[in-house]
């Protein structure tokens, strides 16, 4: 795909330009996070480049936490939400995971609520030039820059970025404004890939304790270690506030639920596997009645059912889970003693 040079000066008007006639949701720093945004309609961005992931999973303006699906005996019907969004400063682990999101909700049973997300939002994804410690796209497979799913992809160099178009969506956008880019030198494309190695080892450095879990070694893994102890000790830290599932940019579990007396409204929201209701059946009978076969069942989904299943990894090392989890889980940490490395 085609590559262009941006100055840093041409990026701030075009994203001024944008947030003009569409909604942009553009990082904003918060002490050492980025928090996913709406821009200010037609003025500047705050920040020109966040170096890691927002707080927020992108999967949040795709599949929303709680929304109406639909009504009847009289109710009014579900709205449509809003027009064309762009959004800024995706990174790759969030990329990653959307190819888990489009199985579920773009397969074979598409969702309408989702799919009208995915047509009217276009991705401006940006490389990685830092890390947080909690970070580990690596060890799954990853890398800290974005490899697919964008429209645009930027790079930043001490003068401005280079831009990649990875869609026919994205380079409508360059061609629209045009004046702003320019086509991208080998220089700069050499200075893009000196910084992607950069970061990629010094990440890989930061992890080298889990270098075991690298490629299919974990799914291996996970067959091997159903009865390990390992599970109900974790568990013992575990408070079921599920947070782990809720900042998850790929997991996707949701509830259905009734509302209204006379105009009825089905509502749909997020649930949490780690929650004890959330494979109960009717009858009262539950198939995981103990947190350690909750929290079993998370890796085991992400680590053996996504592969086999969907053809990819339900984890992306964003490392959200192990920054979220108040009882200090570390997915890591769990993987590394199952495995019995020290
Ligand atoms: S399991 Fe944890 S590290 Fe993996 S993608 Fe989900 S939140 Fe990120
Ligand atoms: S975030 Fe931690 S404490 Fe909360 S449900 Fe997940 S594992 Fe349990």
């Amino acid at each position: 795909m085609s590559t262009y040079f941006i100055s840093e000066n041409s990026w701030q008007k075009f994203i001024q330009s944008l947030s003009r006639t569409v909604s942009v949701y553009y990082p904003e720093a918060a002490g050492e996070d980025y928090h996913l945004a709406p821009a200010l309609q037609g003025a500047p961005p705050p920040l020109l480049f966040n170096r890691y992931r927002t707080v927020q999973p992108l999967k949040s303006l795709f599949f929303e936490f709680r929304r109406g699906v639909g009504s009847y005996f009289g109710g009014s019907g579900e709205e449509e939400r809003g027009g064309e969004q762009v959004v800024v400063g995706m990174k790759g682990c969030d990329l990653k995971a959307m190819a888990v999101l489009d199985f579920v909700f773009a397969g074979e049973v598409p969702d309408p609520f989702y799919l009208r997300n995915r047509e009217r939002t276009l991705i401006i994804s940006s490389d990685c030039t830092g890390f947080k410690k909690v970070c580990f796209c690596v060890l799954v497979g990853g890398k800290p820059h974005p490899e697919e799913g964008y429209d645009l992809n930027y790079t930043p160099l001490p003068e401005g970025s280079v831009v990649e178009v990875g869609t026919p969506k994205g380079m409508a956008l360059v061609d629209r404004f045009k004046d702003y880019f320019a086509p991208a030198t080998q220089e700069q494309l050499e200075q893009r890939a000196e910084a992607r190695e950069r970061v990629a080892a010094l990440l890989t450095e930061h992890q080298k304790g889990y270098g075991y879990l690298w490629g299919g070694v974990t799914r291996e893994l996970m067959e091997r270690v159903f009865e390990s102890p390992v599970w109900e000790e974790e568990a013992e830290r575990c408070v079921e506030c599920g947070a782990c599932n809720f900042v998850c940019p790929s997991c996707h579990c949701f509830f259905l639920s009734d509302h209204g007396r006379e105009n009825f409204r089905r509502v749909r929201n997020w649930d949490a596997c780690q929650y004890k209701g959330f494979a109960r059946v009717g009858g009262g009978a539950n198939p995981r009645p103990e947190l350690y076969q909750r929290l079993r069942t998370r890796y085991e989904k992400k680590f053996c059912f996504c592969p086999a299943v969907m053809g990819v990894n339900g984890c992306t090392g964003c490392g959200r889970c192990v920054e979220a989890c108040i009882g200090k889980i570390d997915m890591r940490e769990v993987l590394k003693r199952l495995s019995g490395c020290k």
